[in-house]
């Protein structure tokens, strides 16, 4: 299946780094997202290496998000029982809201709170793990021509010099022909070059390295470990961990009679009956005129997911972010490795089976 827009090419560079991640420097446990970055700057796709013994002391803690005001209150929370102000540095607004945050945090189980007088004490449920090792920013462009040369080529240098991200990387397709080399050498040099061939499907080969990125680590070594980039980068992982890259399914309409999943290779895109094509987020939503709901049918008898093939849908990728958490984890018992093992695609038949 070819990518018929730029949000379908995403999706399949995501499951593409899924799969392959490193693309230069072999097997590296890693976890994917998409459109996630800062108020200034959002990128399509975000790879996060992964300590595998850390990412499992995060996933024991929960598996959502841990929101910037929640980060504050579990990142700190000590071990002994501590008034919350005591316990926790400034956080530079109102203790009420950190208090609000103590609450919540304690709502989810990461914390735990008593009361001794007016006071509300803290203690930690366990520690918050250093689980990150590195930060990927992917950004991609599947016909890159010269204007789109140009955009990004400002847009990567930007991401060099914000050094939010370690690595920075450009895909583009390149159905077999080589991409326009003056283009390439118009990227800054940092920024790695990915050219993919998605025309066969998705899968581990249908990328190679066009250009090898530098690591930033140097150039922003005095920058890195400053306490406002530390919680930055954390943040921007924290939401890679809860939204993952399948969670388009949370904004399309996969309770839409036309809404299917496709298989290409080793990946599962959305696809519109109707349109027969692969639809953006945006036009597959509340206001889409084509939409049109599954029959009550399909929810009763006849269907063997209970809640119908939207319901069924949503499920399905849900499931495929937790198996994948799992083999990079590897709780599966070494039965596959943080690579090969990542979640072969198959069995679903146009999402409805
Ligand atoms: S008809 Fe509209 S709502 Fe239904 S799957 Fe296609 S794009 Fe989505």
């Amino acid at each position: 299946m070819r990518p018929d827009a730029e949000f379908g090419y995403e999706l399949m560079v995501c499951r593409y780094a899924e799969l392959a991640w490193h693309p230069g420097e072999g097997s590296r446990p890693a976890i994917v997202s998409r459109q996630l970055g800062t108020r200034e700057r959002r990128w399509d796709t975000v790879v996060i290496e992964v300590d595998p013994a850390g990412f499992a002391a995060r996933r024991a803690l929960d598996d959502r998000t841990i929101g910037s005001d929640l980060l504050h209150v579990v990142r700190h929370a000590p071990a002994a029982w501590a008034w919350y102000r005591d316990a926790l540095p400034d956080p530079g607004y109102p203790w009420r809201y950190v208090r609000e945050a103590v609450h919540r945090a304690a709502g989810r189980g990461l914390v735990e709170t008593r009361r001794r007088g007016n006071r509300i004490e803290i203690r930690r449920v366990r520690p918050y793990p250093d689980w990150i090792r590195r930060i990927v920013a992917v950004e991609n462009k599947p016909d890159l021509d010269r204007s789109a040369a140009d955009a990004l080529a400002d847009q990567l240098s930007h991401d060099v010099d914000a050094a939010l991200a370690d690595e920075v990387w450009l895909a583009t397709e390149t159905t077999g022909e080589r991409v326009e080399p003056a283009l390439l050498r118009s990227m800054p040099v940092e920024a790695g070059v990915l050219t993919t061939d998605f025309s066969g499907g998705v899968d581990a080969g249908a990328a190679r390295v066009a250009w090898h990125p530098s690591d930033l680590d140097a150039a922003r070594r005095d920058g890195a470990s400053d306490p406002e980039t530390v919680t930055r980068r954390l943040e921007i992982a924290e939401r890679a961990y809860g939204k993952g890259w399948r969670s388009f399914h949370d904004t399309m309409r996969p309770d839409c009679r036309s809404f299917e999943l496709r298989r290409t290779g080793r990946a599962l895109v959305p696809y519109c009956a109707a349109k027969e094509t692969i639809p953006t987020a945006r036009e597959c939503s509340g206001s889409c005129p084509s939409f049109a709901p599954e029959p009550p049918g399909w929810r009763t008898a006849g269907w063997p997911i209970e809640g119908g093939p939207g319901k069924g849908i949503q499920r399905l990728l849900r499931r495929r972010r937790e198996r994948v958490h799992d083999e990079v984890t590897g709780r599966d018992g070494g039965r596959t490795t943080a690579r090969s093992g990542l979640g072969s695609e198959n069995g679903v038949r146009n999402g409805r089976d």
